[in-house]
């Protein structure tokens, strides 16, 4: 599925779906019960409905953005994973849907655009269904969280391209409504939104008086924003915290439309520009 909002100055923010997911009730939401957590997602049988894998493209005339390069079908590959423990883990975790038509680089030439027209790749975060794209864009600059990368979590390093090289930002301190963010160019930033990965960021767009957060797996959806549910998956439940309550701030203080890397409805409210107003 490919939604696309066309805003001012023909700027172009297209909502692509890579297939879709379904966790587990214990990977969804954080049940408090810490270190046991893990080992009750992987052998729980409680399995959610099936969730969207969004990745976005900004497309303008000064450069065209994917943000997060979704699923693929390699996950089908018995050899995807070189790591046994990786390989049960993933399979116990996750059952992914997706086909070949659906992966990021064909559904970029449903755009109009080749891979090659990507000048940069933003990545949310390091796991799996935002990373198993990467393959398909050689030629483009990466921009990854430093924190990320140095202290990775879930991060299954081997499906990572030989040629895969990354600027690695460090968000700093700022002034501007978020506590750490990093400017990548004149309306768009990164902000640190750590909980879910110590170094997890999402994409700020300001556009047209919105302010438009691509906010990968910050929160799996705008409910458990607005109502301060942790996920499961999470290597800072105090962070995750922090970090929705400083979101949930900032919906009150602007235009913000919340767009969740695996929300049925992120599509949808990009394109009706609804806001997420948190109470
Ligand atoms: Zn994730």
């Amino acid at each position: 599925m490919i939604l696309t909002k066309t805003f001012r100055n023909n700027i172009k923010v297209h909502a692509i779906q890579t297939g879709s997911v379904r966790i587990k009730k214990e990977h969804y939401q954080y049940s408090g019960i810490g270190l046991l957590r893990f080992p009750k997602i992987i052998f729980s049988h409680q399995w959610e409905d099936e969730m969207p894998i969004w990745t976005w493209v900004i497309e303008s005339g000064l450069g065209n953005y994917l943000i997060d390069t979704g699923e693929s079908t390699a996950f089908y590959d018995s050899k995807h994973f070189k790591s046994t423990t990786e390989d049960y883990i993933y399979r116990k975790m996750l059952r992914f849907n997706i086909t070949r038509e659906q992966e990021i680089d064909q559904q970029l030439g449903k755009i109009g655009l080749s891979t090659h027209q990507i000048d940069a790749v933003i990545l949310t975060h390091l796991h799996l269904d935002h990373i198993d794209g990467i393959k398909y864009f050689p030629k483009s600059k990466f921009l990854i969280s430093k924190v990320d990368w140095d202290k990775p979590s879930g991060l299954p390093r081997d499906i990572l391209p030989k040629w895969f090289n990354a600027e690695k930002i460090l968000c700093q301190n700022s002034k501007d409504g978020f506590n750490k963010s990093y400017n990548v160019s004149k309306n768009l930033k990164l902000i640190s939104t750590p909980g879910h990965t110590i170094g997890h960021q999402s994409v700020l767009l300001s556009i047209d008086g919105y302010a438009i957060l691509f906010a990968g797996d910050m929160t799996f959806n705008e409910h458990q924003l607005k109502n301060k549910i942790v996920g499961g998956i999470n290597v800072n439940i105090e962070k995750s915290k922090r970090t929705i309550e400083e979101i949930q701030k900032y919906s009150r203080e602007s235009n913000l439309i919340y767009l969740p890397s695996h929300d049925p409805e992120s599509g949808l409210r990009l394109m009706d520009l609804k806001r997420t107003i948190c109470e």
